[in-house]
């Protein structure tokens, strides 16, 4: 099967890290026959010091014309002072609005190698963690009316049924692919958007009964997922709490550089990027973790090509390479093999050619 696909690099370890995903497609495309041509894209740092501003219309364009788009990070202290729309975030957010990705898919996952990355205690993680957020993204508080004067400020949280319905759709159906529960969490004890949330989920969980569902107000989900994260499968809910409780979930599944997302919309074109940022500190030292962006690519194969099969080959290899003892600098512990993202990179093809 042929695939265009956009690689955005952007900024700091985001070029080793898609190098590594890169390295893992190829070495994917040799062992079932697929072909994909890649489309390296500028947007962030690396296109505010080229073109002057963080997304380029050519850059859009590019990724509009491609199947999908593997995104590294954007951003550095380098644009720190510029004004907010001129910032390499700026590039995401544009990027979301211009795609219309309303949904934005997070896994929390405690790979059981790694059990000790977890700050919870082992009693509490148990057998692993395996959770999916998925966050309303385009809607919501971020996206209502907002005014500040000089004594009273207010933001607006605003819901329609259409924007609740599609997303409440994509956590049934993502549901239906694991372990068929879904959690909504919402306010709806205080908030009028909430009861409309709560509402619109239990009338389209109707087509869903072969999910179970059940709803949870956003403190108690805070609270529960640090006290027993087993509960949960897959968590849906607004972009303001999705955003806390995805890093929440982000933080009991241990490193950062281990955890992928997608940003879907109404097509099968996705942005697919790794949870952290373009980690400055460590950028061309060869020691960030590239499996992030790499499991985000495994993501993509999936979720917007259908190849199951071949997502399924990348995260057994990845699982192979850390059972054989491998580690980057982040997830490293005392009689493991501390490796390069390079190294990592070369380790997870070669097992997938096995
Ligand atoms: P960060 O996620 O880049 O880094 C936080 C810490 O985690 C750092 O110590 C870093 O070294 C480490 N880290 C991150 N990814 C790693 C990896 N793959 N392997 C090993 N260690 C890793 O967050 P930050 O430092 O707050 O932000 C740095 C820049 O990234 C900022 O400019 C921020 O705006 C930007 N950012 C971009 C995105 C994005 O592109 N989606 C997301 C978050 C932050």
């Amino acid at each position: 099967m042929k695939k265009r696909i956009a690689l955005i690099p952007g900024d700091g370890i985001g070029p080793e890290i898609v190098d590594g995903a890169v390295k893992v497609l190829d070495a994917l495309c040799d062992k079932f026959n697929h072909e994909f041509e890649y489309i390296t894209v500028d947007a962030g740092g690396v296109a505010i010091d080229k073109y002057g501003e963080p997304l380029p219309k050519e850059s859009l364009e590019k990724c509009l014309g491609s199947d999908s788009i593997l995104l590294g990070a954007v951003g550095g202290k380098k644009w720190d002072t510029l004004p907010a729309n001129l910032r390499p975030e700026r590039a995401l957010l544009a990027l979301r609005k211009e795609l219309n990705l309303f949904a934005n898919i997070r896994p929390a996952v405690l790979k059981k190698q790694l059990n000790s990355a977890s700050p919870l205690k082992n009693s509490v993680i148990g057998d692993g963690l395996d959770i999916v957020v998925v966050r309303e993204l385009t809607g919501g508080i971020y996206f209502g009316d907002r005014k500040r004067e000089s004594e009273t400020a207010y933001d607006t949280e605003r819901y329609s049924v259409a924007e609740i319905k599609r997303i409440a759709k994509v956590a049934f159906e993502t549901a239906r692919l694991r372990k068929r529960h879904v959690t909504s969490v919402d306010k709806a004890n205080i908030l009028a958007s909430s009861q409309l949330w709560r509402d619109v989920v239990s009338d389209l969980h109707k087509d869903y009964p072969d999910v179970e569902l059940n709803h949870m107000y956003v403190d108690n989900a805070a609270m529960q997922l640090v006290t027993r994260p087993s509960q949960f499968d897959v968590i849906v809910t607004s972009n303001m709490f999705g955003d806390i409780l995805s890093d929440l979930s982000s933080a009991i599944a241990g490193s950062i550089g281990m955890l992928p997302s997608a940003s879907l919309g109404d097509n099968t074109r996705g942005m697919y990027e790794p949870i952290h940022g373009s980690a400055p500190d460590i950028a061309g030292m060869d020691i960030a973790n590239p499996i992030a962006t790499i499991v985000s690519a495994a993501m993509m194969l999936e979720m917007s090509f259908g190849m199951t099969k071949e997502a399924k080959a990348i995260n057994n290899a990845i699982d192979a390479v850390l059972d054989a003892g491998y580690r980057t600098a982040d997830i490293y512990s005392e009689g493991t093999t501390k490796t390069g993202t390079v190294k990592m990179a070369n380790l997870i093809a070669k097992e997938i050619l096995k």
